[in-house]
């Protein structure tokens, strides 16, 4: 049994100590979560909640998934060290089973503590290795959130007012909001209108996830990234893949986001559920690229440190063990089926999307007009956290639910996600 602190007494603590910028869910009744298994979280009077959304942000496999605990028990026990030095086994042994899920000449990792990192490395890679500067990302991307990601995250509430130069925000190849619908070779041609006449002709690169996250679980238009990749290579850019959310697993049908598209980039970065909690980032690129990073020296004190390669090896092999791409897939798709039958009885549900265990469904108050409904969006979370259900919201105008629980997700957990939600939107 639990016996720290109330959620009253946290929420003093947080007013008093912690930055004000801090958010968390659920404003009216936050949650005191205390305890993690697997798919579920406890709060602390010891109510078990069907987590839906900690598999992006926090755990790929599963709260404290017993082999993962294990493997960073047993190295916190033996060593925990920083990654410069010294060699230790835990840093190469992750990379070599990291490099050999990735296709095509990536093979050379470079770890970080958390995605913006990763992406901050890759965008400067790209811009030694070029010698430009220009990057395009798209419109309601979601990149991280120091100097150069803030540049390249496309959403006004996640930045600040200041100087963010060199990067070009092409239209989103959104499917349901977008101005060209599902032809992504469309948008694709707005990113040759950017290299023609926004930079010199010559471009750092392009940074893109596959199915924006924060964005609201956008998936982008069929055939749009082999066109763009292909615009960007004649204009002497590399492409990077921002896997932090869509990678590993997730999508099912493949284990890459990017997979689905056919493309393979010069660059992938990942991070968030790839450490099963434990704050863990990589970008991936190819030998000859890897090698600007000698031009000076260049390291990171705690990217890759022993526990976190560990923690991270552990993730992986727990993938492959417990078949959980497949299971993204079966479990995944059963899902995307009950909640499209959940649009077809309420009129609130505008549009279901995403794949594997990555899916959106976007609330909006007239089906023609697209009006995001924001308040009802946040009262069905609100009740669906009442009968044991955690969602994740999303999307520029905070109206979609955003569907992306650990891998170990089933049927069941599926049914009854669906039922609490038809239950919810039937009240309303
Ligand atoms: N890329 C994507 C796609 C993300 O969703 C996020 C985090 N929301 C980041 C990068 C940044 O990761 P972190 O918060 O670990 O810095």
């Amino acid at each position: 049994p639990y016996n720290g602190p109330s959620a009253a007494e946290i929420l003093q603590k947080r007013k008093q100590f912690l930055s004000p910028s801090m958010f968390y869910f659920y404003n009216n009744t936050p949650l005191n979560v205390v305890d993690g298994k697997m798919q579920y979280l406890y709060d602390d009077t010891g109510r078990r909640y069907l987590d839906a959304f900690g598999g992006i942000a926090t755990v790929c496999c599963g709260h404290c998934h017993p082999d993962v605990v294990k493997a960073i028990v047993n190295q916190t026990n033996r060593l925990q060290h920083c990654t410069i030095l010294y060699l230790n086994p835990a840093i190469a042994d992750f990379a070599e089973a990291l490099a050999s899920k990735l296709p095509g000449d990536l093979k050379v990792v470079f770890f970080t503590n958390s995605g913006t990192e990763a992406n901050e490395l890759a965008m400067m890679i790209a811009r030694l290795y070029t010698g430009c500067h220009d990057i395009i990302s798209l419109r309601n991307a979601y990149h991280g959130n120091a100097a150069g990601t803030m540049g390249a995250t496309a959403q006004s509430n996640w930045k600040f007012n200041i100087v963010q130069s060199g990067v070009h925000h092409a239209l989103n190849p959104d499917p349901y909001r977008g101005v060209f619908g599902s032809d992504g070779k469309m948008y694709a041609k707005d990113v040759e209108e950017l290299i023609t006449y926004g930079t010199s002709g010559h471009v750092a690169g392009f940074l893109s996830e596959s199915i924006q996250g924060v964005g609201g679980i956008i998936e982008l238009a069929p055939d749009y990234l082999p066109a763009v990749y292909s615009s960007i290579k004649k204009a002497g850019g590399l492409c990077i893949a921002d896997e932090v959310q869509c990678g590993f697993a997730r999508t099912g049908s493949h284990f890459w986001g990017f997979e689905s598209q056919g493309v393979v980039p010069d660059i992938v970065t990942m991070a968030k559920g790839i450490g099963n909690g434990i704050p863990l980032g990589a970008v991936v690129t190819t030998p000859e690229i890897a090698e600007v990073l000698t031009r000076r020296s260049y390291f990171n004190t705690f990217g890759g440190n022993p526990v976190c390669t560990a923690a991270g090896h552990a993730v992986l092999k727990v993938i492959e063990k417990e078949n959980l791409q497949e299971n993204a897939h079966v479990v995944g798709s059963y899902l995307k089926e009950r909640l499209n039958s959940l649009k077809d009885k309420h009129e609130i549900i505008g549009d279901v999307r995403g794949r594997g265990l990555m899916l959106g469904v976007e609330l909006v108050t007239d089906r023609q007009l697209k009006t995001p409904a924001k308040v009802e969006t946040l009262h069905v979370m609100d009740q669906m956290k009442e009968m044991g259900v955690l969602i994740g919201k999303g999307g520029f105008f905070g109206n979609v639910f955003r569907i992306t629980p650990p891998l170990c997700f089933t049927k069941e957990d599926a049914d009854f996600l669906v039922d609490v939600m038809d239950y919810t939107m039937s009240k309303m």
